[in-house]
């Protein structure tokens, strides 16, 4: 199913219940056994997943510069064999990526029936030995997108600005550009405090930007990776979300309770308030998405 429709039919309905999407990721392994190992632990998570209540979009990552696209491609067409999910969609990003790689790409996608593409810069790698610069901001593969194939495109939206850019005025101009070359729904970056999930939705909406906002959210299961994760995305959570993860940093299962409660708090106030869609962030476990999922009445 094309996202368009996927999000206007949730609009049209009558009870208007948000989209639930899902992020996975090709698990990182350091010989092929190890990735088979990883990929069918993988797929059980999402069985499990799948039993409480099946995402009607799995989203899947990409590295930057075609870093790990062999994996992406294995995940995304054995999880088109195992599973019938309404809507997969690889996320793709052009940094450093030359044209005739991307439209190739492109094209094998397209054979295994996907529909849907992220479209994202991505970041550029440190070690990178050569970088092409077909490509300067995911505007630019939105674009090529459009020129080349009939794929519905979303992009990504950052409601605390993006790291790099100068203000959030500034960000919300470049993610209206995004949209005009194409973009027909925006995923956020992960956030903690609602407020400036509508916050950003206002400044999106006083700019004329009028496409689906999903919101993006983190349940977080370990306070060393969620603090890595807020310092590589630049996100600055309020000193309540830190402190209350700062709290559990010995205890892995209170770190899992205390991510599995705020995620559920923020559902459930978002589903309130009218949200289009929800995409987790699931780093690859069921279990929290599962029990928020549950927490909110949604199976
Ligand atoms: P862009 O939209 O190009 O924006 C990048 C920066 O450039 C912003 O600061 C923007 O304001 C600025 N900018 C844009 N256009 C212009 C212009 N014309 N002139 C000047 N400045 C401009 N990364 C991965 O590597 N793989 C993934 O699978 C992945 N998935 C993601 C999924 C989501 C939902 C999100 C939110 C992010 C994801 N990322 C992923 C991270 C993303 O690649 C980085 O945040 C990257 O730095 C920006 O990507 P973008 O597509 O938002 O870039």
């Amino acid at each position: 199913m094309k996202l368009s429709e996927l999000y206007t039919k949730n609009l049209n309905s009558a009870d208007k219940k948000p989209v639930i999407s899902i992020e996975i990721f090709p698990p990182k392994a350091v010989d092929d056994n190890e990735f088979s190992l990883k990929k069918e632990q993988l797929f059980c998570e999402l069985a499990a997943l799948n039993k409480i209540l099946k995402p009607s979009l799995v989203s899947i990552t990409y590295g930057a510069a075609g870093s790990n696209s062999e994996k992406s491609d294995e995940i995304i067409r054995n999880m088109l064999e195992k599973f019938d999910y309404s809507a997969i969609m690889p996320h793709f990003t052009c940094v450093c990526s030359k044209k005739r790689f991307i439209e190739e790409y492109l094209n094998a996608l397209k054979t295994y029936g996907i529909e849907n593409i992220l479209a994202l810069k991505g970041d550029e790698p440190e070690d990178i030995k050569v970088c092409y610069r077909d490509f300067h901001y995911a505007s630019d593969l939105v674009e090529f997108i459009k020129s080349k194939t009939d794929f519905e495109i979303a992009v990504a939206g950052y409601p605390e600005g993006h790291i790099a850019a100068n203000s959030i005025e500034e960000d919300i101009k470049h993610l209206k550009n995004k949209v005009q070359k194409g973009g027909s729904v925006i995923f956020t970056q992960f956030f903690f405090e609602n407020d400036k999930f509508y916050r950003y939705l206002e400044l999106l909406e006083k700019n004329g930007v009028k496409t689906p906002v999903v919101a993006g959210l983190l349940p977080v299961i370990s306070y060393q990776g969620f603090l890595k994760m807020i310092k590589l995305s630049g996100i600055k959570p309020s000193s309540k979300v830190l402190n209350l993860f700062e709290k559990y940093q010995d205890s892995k299962e209170d770190t899992i309770k205390a991510g599995i409660e705020q995620a559920s708090i923020q559902a459930d106030d978002l589903i309130r308030n009218g949200v289009s869609g929800l995409h987790f962030y699931t780093l690859n476990k069921a279990r929290s998405t599962a029990e928020v999922l549950k927490n909110i009445c949604l199976c």
